[in-house]
């Protein structure tokens, strides 16, 4: 533990404050019960919300239900007026693609693959191909508008001095391409994959494409034909050998990609709590309430997953509403901030924390809590145990404030080994307040570890520690009490994000 003196010195000036804080602070700390949380995670888990995908009818439900009980509890909509935060999410789907070389069509998943995501519709009819081997055979070519043929170089370590994939590809970008060629063998195995699979992106996240050449991966026999050589059957071995193909090739190729694009509108969930006297300061307290949906008919509950962090946030945000009621409001105000899109790559919070509500430079910290209804199997016998992730990393103040809380409240045995950065597990880069981080706010990660039934189905509300969870909770709360009332805001003195 690194706690300066300077800091010990500063605790001791403001805990007189603190004490007059804190009676208030367990008369609303023990408001949030097993008998709550059991009630908010039976719904959350519960089949109505098929699994709270991203994106899916059982998100949607899930965001309603949130708002329902922020609502309940007398919170305001945190986002200008209203509960959500929509965020776009994109899935494309193809409509027909063919590449023709003089009289010959060529057909997707058959002799061409395309990339899906990165391609705009387009018809686009050419008299020659180019041919660009290395980075250094691009110098002298103007491709503007042109098509490029390209070989992959994964195949030989040699190729990557003559300049990855990747970064062919972008030159390609870079200088204007309207397509490029990707000559690889592997376009022509996926015959009998699932079509469907082919044809669909699934979800992704934002993207900017337009400037973006179509890249089409072709096969040797469909490259052979552009370049009109009979060495279709060993192309790629041929140029291996030292066989150059034309610079230029005079061949009338026409590329047809039409996809349909559909935008959906997954959101976080944002309920606001006014502060007194310092309440242009933030603090946040999140959870995801998204989870995997479901796979052929089976449900993936998501009750520890984070059905538990999303109820701990409903309920830490009705205890703080309490209080408030009550004319002891906290002196910052809150956000209670349930995200969608974790399991996709934390999407959620990276949209929040670039499109802010609230601005970064004033929001405080991030307590964020995701997985804290259970036991991993390394605390089997002693189960009152919570691990604390990345509290130390931007302030140095933060670690003292939880673990005081903690002695003084809810005494559970605070596990420091994911906090470790040579940890391989890194959950550390795994959950939402690690989006906070990038932008410098300090932020906890509240966090169970791992157990048998993690992503599974059988993530279920029935195997759920309510009383564990309760006083989890209750450790968030008065972290968070102390966050939002104490004299100075959080400094930020650390750069270990
Ligand atoms: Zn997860």
């Amino acid at each position: 533990m690194r706690v300066s003196f300077v800091v010990i010195c500063l605790f001791l000036v403001t805990r007189l404050h603190a004490q007059v804080n804190n009676t208030h602070a367990a008369k609303y700390g023990e408001t949030i019960t097993a008998a709550g949380l059991s009630r908010q995670l039976h719904v959350i888990a519960g089949p109505e919300m098929e699994g709270r995908e991203t994106a899916t009818r059982g998100q949607e439900r899930a965001a309603a239900y949130i708002i329902s009980q922020f609502s309940a509890a007398g919170l305001q909509p945190g986002v200008n007026g209203k509960w959500e935060q929509h965020y776009p999410l994109y899935s494309d789907s193809l409509l027909n693609s063919t590449i023709t070389v003089g009289k010959n069509t060529y057909q997707f998943a058959r002799d061409f693959l395309a990339d899906l995501r990165a391609g705009n519709n387009q018809d686009l009819k050419v008299s020659r191909v180019y041919y660009a081997e290395t980075v250094a055979d691009y110098a002298r070519l103007d491709v503007k508008g042109q098509v490029v043929m390209i070989r992959d170089g994964v195949k030989r370590g040699l190729y990557r001095s003559k300049g990855n994939l990747e970064e062919r590809i972008s030159i390609a970008k870079e200088k204007g391409a309207a397509a490029v060629l990707v000559i690889s063998p592997a376009a022509g195995r996926y015959k009998s994959l699932e079509q469907q699979k082919l044809r669909s992106t699934g979800m992704y996240w934002q993207k900017d494409t337009t400037a973006n050449p179509n890249i089409y991966y072709i096969t040797p026999a469909l490259a052979a034909d552009i370049l009109n050589t009979d060495k279709a059957d060993n192309l790629l071995e041929e140029i291996d050998r030292g066989w150059k193909p034309p610079v230029v090739s005079n061949t009338a190729v026409r590329l047809l990609f039409n996809k349909a694009a559909t935008i959906l509108q997954p959101s976080n969930v944002l309920a606001y709590l006014e502060g007194t006297d310092k309440k242009n300061e933030i603090v946040f307290v999140t959870a995801h309430y998204d989870h995997l949906g479901k796979k052929d008919n089976e449900i993936f509950y998501g009750a520890d997953d984070d059905g538990s962090g999303t109820s701990a946030v409903i309920e830490i945000a009705a205890a703080f509403a309490r209080a408030k009621k009550a004319g002891n409001g906290p002196r910052r105000s809150m956000v209670f901030m349930t995200v969608s899109g974790e399991e996709k790559g934390l999407l959620g919070s990276q949209y929040y924390t670039e499109h802010p509500v609230y601005p970064l430079v004033n929001t405080v910290t991030d307590l964020n809590i995701d997985m804290i209804g259970r036991i991993d199997p390394a605390h089997e016998k002693d189960t009152n145990y919570l691990y604390i992730i990345g509290d130390n990393k931007l302030s140095s103040e933060l670690r003292p404030i939880n673990e005081k809380a903690n002695d003084t409240y809810t005494h559970l045995k605070l596990d420091y080994k994911y906090n470790d950065p040579n940890d391989p597990e890194g959950f550390y880069y795994r959950s939402d307040h690690y989006m906070f981080a990038q932008h410098g706010i300090p932020i906890i990660f509240y966090f169970n570890g791992t157990h048998a039934d993690y992503h599974a189905a059988t993530d279920s509300v029935d195997k759920i520690n309510f009383e564990l969870l309760a006083k989890r909770a209750r450790l968030v709360f008065y972290t968070a009490w102390d966050i939002a009332n104490r004299d100075e805001k959080l400094v930020v003195d650390r750069h270990d994000r």
